[in-house]
């Protein structure tokens, strides 16, 4: 295997599990990041054994399992009278079936995880207040330029910076974002100001018209996470730290289950924050000869299979894979982005999908819908069952 110097632009989920699996391959690596210090929202985020595969093998199994809760099952649910319509196991089955846990964990628990293993992998590997502005390109390497007039080389780039990269910019164009017609409340609500056993310990997806709502639990049951989605032509940014009023998000809400009122009610007024979501065509080509692209620069994604986090740790294992199958450069990179286009296309289309299935305009449509289909099976039969470690290369 030849081993490489490798530039990872953005030390976000994506960035930081590619390096930790870079470095596990014998690759010398460097990450950089534009903001001045590490971490995440406050927020859930659910990691289904596809990912989960990728970070036992670099040994944080134990960290994610001190850290995450595991649900009992997926839950779907009518949004007013909360009758359940469809539920299919998670805990032991998941795992069962899959080889790994389905996983809910806080973003910023995750985050330092994954930031902490890189760094004891490689010392100082993330360097921080680096915002990169451009790259170039020639047949010896590639030069990583920043906004405070450094720069830094490697053999390979990786743009791992997110919605606004800038690799995928020069790389590609703008992305064209279209707004969805869709806006994600996000809430942490403590549980123990909630009344006990509101909800059980499963994933809740309470569906309506022209809306739902996504439940879990998060910090050992300690926290409630709610993300509440709603049509609107209130279009603002893509920004997780955008405040809105509560009594908006009350609005929203009207006449959905008294669930669902106790949740907004006992929420910190000041601390509701949404989303609006913007979807993008995947890209079917994102390479050149020593620059590429993983997670959500290349292939972003509605959050309606919450597969964005976990298709960046698969991306991160198959470009290791990739780069020890060849050591001409382009070559790896191309054998990365061809295992990888098919799958993540499939991905972002059946999550934009899910947004018709989740926001059927009938109790009659719903119920047809989920009669016809069993959710479960066919997540297991190609989206969790996947295992980037031993999926054959193609
Ligand atoms: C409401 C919602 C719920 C979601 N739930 C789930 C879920 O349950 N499961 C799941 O798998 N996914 C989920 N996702 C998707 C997931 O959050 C993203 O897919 C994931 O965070 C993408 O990771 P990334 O590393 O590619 O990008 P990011 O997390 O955006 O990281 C990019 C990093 O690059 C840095 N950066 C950007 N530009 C530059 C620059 N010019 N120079 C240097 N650094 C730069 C940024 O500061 C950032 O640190 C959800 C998304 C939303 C909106």
């Amino acid at each position: 295997m030849k081993k490489r110097k490798i530039l990872i632009n953005g030390a976000g989920l994506g960035g930081l599990a590619a390096a930790c699996c870079l470095i596990k391959a014998g690759h010398d690596v460097e990450v950089y990041e534009q903001a001045a210090q590490m971490g995440e929202v406050g927020a859930g985020i659910q990691i289904s054994a596809n990912a989960q595969h990728v970070l036992r093998d670099l040994g944080l199994g134990p960290d994610i399992d001190r850290i995450g809760v595991r649900p009992g099952a997926y839950v779907f649910r009518l949004h007013d009278s909360g009758e359940e319509i469809q539920r299919f196991p998670l805990a032991e089955e998941h795992e069962r079936i899959n080889g790994a846990p389905y996983t809910q964990l806080h973003r910023a628990d995750f985050h330092e995880v994954l930031a902490r293993k890189a760094h004891e992998m490689r010392a100082g590997i993330v360097r921080l207040n680096k915002r990169a502005t451009s790259y170039v390109e020639n047949t010896d390497g590639v030069v990583l330029h920043f906004a405070d007039g450094t720069s830094a080389s490697g053999d390979i780039l990786i743009g791992a910076d997110g919605i606004r990269s800038v690799v995928r910019a020069q790389m590609s164009g703008a992305s064209n974002p279209v707004y969805t017609g869709d806006a994600a409340w996000r809430l942490v609500i403590p549980t123990d100001k909630l009344p006990p056993n509101l909800l059980e310990h499963v994933m809740s997806v309470f569906m309506g018209p022209g809306g739902h709502v996504v439940c879990y639990y998060l910090r050992a049951g300690k926290l409630l996470n709610f993300v509440g989605l709603v049509e609107t032509d209130d279009v603002a940014e893509e920004s997780w730290t955008l405040k809105r009023p509560w009594e908006q998000l009350k609005a929203n809400y009207a006449g959905w289950h008294p669930i669902i009122q106790t949740i907004i009610d006992t929420a910190d007024k000041d601390q509701c924050f949404r989303w609006s979501l913007f979807n993008r065509d995947p890209l079917m080509n994102w390479s050149t000869k020593r620059v590429t692209l993983l997670g959500d620069s290349c292939h972003a994604t509605l959050p309606y299979l919450a597969q964005g986090a976990v298709m960046a740790i698969e991306d991160g294992a198959i470009l290791a894979r990739a780069l020890d199958m060849s050591d001409d450069e382009a070559e790896a990179l191309d054998i990365y982005q061809r295992n990888r286009i098919e799958r993540t296309a499939r991905i972002v289309r059946q999550s934009t999908a899910n947004r018709t299935l989740f926001h059927l305009h009938s109790e009659a449509e719903i119920r047809a819908a989920f009669a016809k289909r069993d959710e479960g099976a066919e997540r297991n039969k190609w989206l969790y069952s996947y295992n980037p470690l031993t999926v054959p290369l193609v």
